[in-house]
Formats: structure tokens, C-alpha cells, sequence
């Protein structure tokens, strides 16, 4: 006689974490155990589908529950990163010993992508202190992978290179409106840059790419200039997880043993293919402040099929703003992104910065602060920008944005910040 035996499908390694995921913020973190106990949901069995149940969490939530989030005793707690707070208050995020390895992994996993080997030497241009994560999660990962690293920070731009010509790193991790800045310094002081060690670039904070993978205005004015080859990444601290580029520059690969990511629209809803969405993440093997269905507030196209690289998971497109910055004129949507994609194709532009108010009709009103050398005119420009957003945007133009920037307190990464949302 036939004995039937009930087979259930093994979970995978993900499905798996997810599950510890949802068991371990169930008994760690009163905030987590009510929205579970909301939902009616058997934790013993939690999957994919009951993912899908929970409410997504915000920011603003996120902040106003942070002691109900966390779930490692103080005790566990070594070091304490922060958010870069350019649009809303800074959240404070505590990292246990495991989840600093974690990070490591993280960003050997990234690093690995772009082909580096442990007899790369690394020159680390961004900030190291200051409570920022990508510093250390950088050095970190550096260490992992057995590569030489030297941590320059934020020095000035004869400092680095110095430090360049000196030690010979092959890599530079930098903002890349940076770079251009130390083309520019190389240039002027006769130092022959073309022929140094730097081969290639890991640019964050600013896209080098539009949304067909193709170099941009910023990423083609650092190429033109420098043959060095460049991949972006783009992270957050609260997922504390980085997507970065292969050698192919196809979109910022997941490491999909670390997060769960989801791309919605303005409805929660799972955007259709090629679609604009928010980047949704749900973290794996974080201890201190494990997110569920976070909204990060970035915009961005998933892309799902095999990279040339031989990776099957999904990629981001190049970020498009933040969810607050979506700008609605004459029933189109635009991203301060295009407008940037224009400003940079224009050699006169030193800095930029753009403002966004609403008129006593609650029309958006964006204003575009420039800093352009002595003189120049910006006649092309502004109709380049016309082109692009239909409604000629208000121009301001400045020596310098430094005093604005101090005024606002946006210059803690380095000019990362290029727009003001005061609506
Ligand atoms: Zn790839």
C-alpha cells in the first residue's frame, strides 16, 4: 500500500530569513508585535505573502516609534549612525556587532562588483565621522576584502592629491561633482592626471547615468576628461544595504540576501514594469532596528532579468528625487533630476542648488540658485532648462552658494544636497 507522505517545499535561504525576520521583531519589539497581532498573522509560519499584509512604514512613523522599534538591549548597541537629515529631522540608528559585519558583507558583496581584487588600494574621499555610515561601511568592507585602503575624507583637494600621487590608489570612492572639482584642481596645477594610478571611481550620492544606463551630463563631463571607468551606488543608512553597479553600469545591483525590496506608486501599490515607483525595503539579518516595508522616499524603475554580469536579481535604476520633490506643472510630472541633467551640460556652472515653494495658489515654484563664474551668461541654459520643465523656473545667480548652503546647513556631505523643499 501506497503511503503518502505530506512534502512541503523547502523555504528558501530568503524566505527563511524572512520568517527569523518577522519571529525576531515579534519578541523584541513591542511596536512590531502589536502591528503582527494587527494583522492576525501565525508568526510560527510567516512568508512572502504575509509580507504583502503589513501596513508599508514611513519615515514619520519610523521617528515617532523609534523606542518601540528597536530591538538589541542598549548593551549590544556599539556604534550609533545617523541620517544625513536634508529632508526631515536626523534619525539616529543603533548598529549591534552584528550588524556592523553585516555592513561589511554588505559592501565586500558591492565592492566585489566592480572587480576589485585585494591589490586594490582604495582612496576614501567622503566623510569618515560625523555619525555617516558609508565611510565606515566603506572601510569596512575594504577591510574584508583585503584591499589597501586610505582614509583621506573631506580633505582639500591638494591634499588628495598628494595622498594620489603618493601611495597610488587604483580606486577613489567620491561624490562625483567632486571629481569634476579634482579634474579642474589637476588641470590648473599642472599635475598629469591622466596617467595616475586612479583606474576607476565608485561615485555615490549624485547620478552619472540617466534612466537608460547611459553616462549623463555629470558622469559624461568627468569621462570626457579622465579615462577612468566610474559605477554608481546608491544606499541609505536606515537599510544599511548598498546597491552598486557591475562592470556592465546596468542599474545598482540587490544583495538579495540582505533585503526584500519592493517598488510602489503613489497607492502602495507594486508598480507595472518600467514604471516609477518608491523604493520599498524590508531588511534581513539587521538586530538593532530591523525595518519592515520601509518607504525610503527614493524614486526609481526596478529592472528584473539577467544582467550581462550572469546576475539574476533585480537592479535600481539611477535615483530620480524623493517622493516629496515629485513637481506636478501643467499635468506633467518632473523630477528635479532632469533639471539637474541639463545644469550640469553647462561647463559655467560652478554649485547648484534648487528651492521648491508653492504660491499662494499652491503652485510649485521652483527657483534655481547657480553659482557661475564672473560674467557668463546663462542665456542658453535657461532655455535649455525651458525645454525641459515648460515653465521657465525663476534663475539666481551667485559668485558662491557657500553662504546659502551654511544658511541651511546642507553642506554636510560635501554639496551632496541640491534641493530645497520648503513646500
Ligand atoms: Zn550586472
Amino acid at each position: 500500500m501506497n503511503k503518502f507522505i505530506e512534502v512541503t517545499k523547502p523555504l528558501s535561504a530568503k524566505e527563511l530569513k524572512l520568517q527569523v525576520l518577522a519571529n525576531y521583531v515579534y519578541r523584541k519589539s513591542p511596536y512590531w508585535k502589536s502591528v503582527l497581532d494587527a494583522q492576525n498573522i501565525d508568526i510560527s509560519d510567516f512568508g512572502m505573502e504575509d509580507l504583502q499584509k503589513l501596513p508599508v512604514l514611513t519615515k514619520g512613523v519610523l521617528q515617532k516609534n523609534m523606542n518601540e522599534m528597536i530591538c538589541a538591549a542598549p548593551s549590544e548597541i556599539i556604534d550609533y549612525v545617523c541620517t544625513s537629515g536634508t529632508t526631515s529631522s536626523p534619525v539616529h540608528i543603533p548598529l549591534t556587532n552584528n550588524d556592523l559585519e553585516r555592513l561589511a558583507y554588505n559592501e565586500y558583496q558591492s565592492i566585489l562588483r566592480t572587480g576589485a581584487t585585494r591589490d586594490d588600494i582604495f582612496q576614501i574621499c567622503t566623510t569618515l565621522d560625523k555619525q555617516f555610515m558609508a565611510g565606515m561601511a566603506y572601510f569596512m568592507g575594504l577591510k574584508k576584502l583585503g584591499a589597501g585602503v586610505i582614509r583621506v575624507g573631506i580633505e582639500p583637494l591638494e591634499t588628495q592629491w598628494k595622498t594620489i600621487l603618493s601611495i597610488r590608489p587604483s580606486y577613489l570612492i567620491a561624490v562625483p561633482s567632486f571629481i569634476v572639482k579634482l579634474i579642474d584642481y589637476a588641470k590648473e596645477n599642472g599635475i598629469d592626471y591622466q596617467n595616475c594610478s586612479v583606474k576607476k571611481i565608485i561615485c555615490i550620492g549624485e547620478n552619472i547615468r540617466d534612466l537608460n544606463f547611459e553616462l549623463n551630463a555629470l558622469g559624461s563631463k568627468i569621462r570626457k576628461q579622465w579615462n577612468v571607468q566610474l559605477f554608481s551606488t546608491y544606499a541609505s543608512t536606515e537599510m544599511a544595504t548598498s546597491f552598486t553597479e557591475c562592470l556592465e553600469g546596468k542599474g545598482g545591483h540587490l544583495n538579495s540576501d540582505l533585503l526584500i525590496i519592493e517598488c510602489l506608486d503613489e497607492n502602495n501599490k507594486h508598480t507595472a514594469p518600467g514604471e516609477v515607483g518608491e523604493l520599498v525595503v524590508t531588511t534581513l539579518d539587521i538586530e538593532g532596528l530591523p525595518l519592515i516595508r520601509y518607504k525610503t522616499g527614493d524614486l526609481c524603475i526596478l529592472h528584473t532579468g539577467l544582467c550581462e554580469c550572469g546576475d539574476i536579481g533585480p537592479r535600481i535604476s539611477p535615483i530620480l528625487g524623493r517622493t516629496g520633490q515629485r513637481l506636478k506643472y501643467k499635468g506633467t510630472t518632473l523630477y528635479p533630476s532632469a533639471i539637474f541633467d541639463v545644469i550640469n551640460k553647462f561647463q559655467l556652472v560652478q554649485d547648484s542648488l534648487l528651492t521648491i515653494e508653492k504660491d499662494e495658489v499652491a503652485n510649485d515654484i521652483i527657483k534655481i540658485h547657480l553659482a557661475v563664474n564672473f560674467g557668463a551668461s546663462v542665456v542658453k541654459l535657461k532655455s535649455a532648462v525651458k525645454s525641459v520643465v515648460r515653465v521657465l523656473p525663476e534663475f539666481y545667480l551667485y559668485e558662491t552658494l557657500t553662504p546659502m548652503r551654511k544658511k541651511y546647513k546642507v553642506d554636510r556631505k560635501r554639496k551632496l544636497v541640491k534641493v530645497l523643499d520648503f513646500r
